[in-house]
């Protein structure tokens, strides 16, 4: 039978530590997504986390549906992770030299994602993102980008327009201190419009270095790729010599064991980006692609690009540790747990009358929040052919995502905190589950949902 839910609604420790957070740290927060801004409340501080759950400074526990925004593929504290954390840590904390481990984990991607022919290790997401344009630039000869609304890819200059993630959950149409020459280099189009791409190409076609898009856009909420999108888009880059950036970083190793392509399969892109998981929870990430573009990069060829922390061996253990225990059972447990948790939190919303539609990425999914009527308008399969849960429409793009209804997400976030369910603090987010999330921890969300479905519904 299920546990009683807990009772953390209060958390006066976590509260103190935020005010003193807030007088030395720019809005208490390094990250402007930790923010509690969007959905209100008391920010926990997390001091522990074990599988499935977090403990907060006031000592009470969660199950966790943010696993660090990602990483904890296999879930917190791994002892598999901590174990290889440890030995590498015990050996020196990085050299600036090579390390032996670093081809190990290129390897393990490469034998995973076959068109990473080539990596080069990173630290951040961003600085993947970052180098994978700077490298299609000096391929192509060519200075224009063009990236998707709603798609976010880090925090570089030129890819913060129209950008999801934190700018999605604040409102921001872009970042201050961008000049606009750098803005003015970035095409933003509607996702999942082939025709605006199209228009696009024949404007601009011999000005386009790149298309940048996330394999499926996950940073407004999970709105997978159209049915035959990528292919196109693809194609269309080719037609035109404008190479294809595949963002992974949220994907990769996540919506499947070769990340979002692996599991849609439509086209192979020029270069492609990872972060997240591949780093086990550690800062790592890395650009990849064919050897010819690759091989442009210093000390090969003239694109500069390097880093005093890039490949460190303990970011490099933690990342390689969580890959080799990402295997077919992990991957079996992380596809249950996402389908149970969609299917419970679908029901508990449709009990209460709310309208909402699941939405997913391989293992991967978000729930939207509808404004309009209950319908059976969300139920089947989306426009990639994914299936959907719920009762409202289904989001195609940045305009659709940006109509769902925040507060009842709010509210729903609210309650399911109180009751022991940590959940992304923004609607515009993609939930993550853990191959650790077992039958104890779906059972405490599903206790917690129907109040917190209620709540929605109010
Ligand atoms: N690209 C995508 C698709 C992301 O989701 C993120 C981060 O959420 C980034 C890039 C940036 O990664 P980082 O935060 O490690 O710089």
């Amino acid at each position: 039978s299920a546990p009683a839910p807990v009772s953390a609604g209060s958390a006066p420790v976590s509260a103190g530590l935020a005010a003193r957070a807030s007088q030395v740290i720019v809005g208490g927060v390094n990250s402007p997504v930790r923010d509690f801004g969007s959905v209100g409340g008391t920010p926990r501080f997390f001091v522990k986390g074990r599988g499935a759950w977090v403990t907060c400074a006031d000592g009470h526990d969660y199950v966790d549906l943010v696993a660090a925004w990602g990483p904890a593929l296999l879930g917190h504290a791994h002892p598999d992770v901590i174990a290889a954390v440890q030995q590498a840590a015990a050996q020196g904390l990085g050299f600036g030299a090579s390390h032996p481990l670093e081809a190990e984990l290129a390897e393990e991607i490469t034998a995973r994602v076959p068109h990473a022919e080539r990596l080069r290790f990173v630290s951040t997401g961003t600085e993947a993102t970052m180098t994978a344009i700077r490298i299609a630039r000096a391929a192509t000869g060519r200075p224009l980008i063009v990236k998707f609304a709603g798609h976010y890819h880090g925090h570089s200059d030129g890819l913060l327009a129209a950008a999801g993630s934190g700018l999605a959950t604040l409102g921001l149409p872009g970042s201050a201190g961008v000049t606009p020459e750098t803005a003015g280099q970035t095409i933003v189009l509607p996702y999942n419009d082939l025709g605006a791409l199209e228009e696009a190409f024949a404007s601009h076609g011999d000005q386009i270095a790149t298309v940048i898009t996330e394999a499926a856009a996950c940073n407004m909420g999970v709105v997978p790729p159209a049915a035959g999108f990528t292919a196109a888009l693809t194609e269309l880059c080719h037609r035109h010599g404008a190479l294809v950036i595949s963002d992974e970083v949220l994907t990769g190793f996540r919506s499947g064991p070769a990340g979002y392509w692996g599991v849609e399969q439509a086209a192979t892109p020029d270069l492609v980006t990872f972060g997240k998981v591949v780093g086990g929870g550690l800062p790592l990430a890395a650009v990849g692609g064919r050897a010819s573009l690759m091989e442009l990069l210093a000390p090969m060829g003239p694109v500069y690009q390097g880093g005093t922390l890039s490949g460190n061996p303990v970011a490099v253990a933690a990342g390689l540790a969580t890959l080799r225990g990402a295997d077919d059972a992990a991957y079996a447990r992380l596809a249950a747990a996402s389908e149970q948790v969609q299917a419970m939190v679908s029901a508990a919303l449709t009990e209460a009358g709310v309208a909402h539609v699941v939405q997913t990425a391989g293992t991967l999914f978000s729930v939207f929040f509808g404004r309009g009527e209950v319908s059976a308008a969300g139920a089947g399969a989306g426009a990639a052919g994914e299936p959907t849960l719920g009762t409202a429409a289904p989001v195609l793009d940045y305009a659709t995502a940006q109509a769902q209804h925040t507060d009842r997400y709010r509210a729903f976030f609210t309650a399911m905190l109180e009751n022991g369910v940590s959940l992304p603090p923004s609607p515009f987010e993609a939930w993550f589950v853990t191959a650790a999330h077992d039958e104890a921890a779906l059972a405490h969300i599903r206790a917690a949902l129907p109040a917190a479905a209620a709540a929605a519904a109010a």
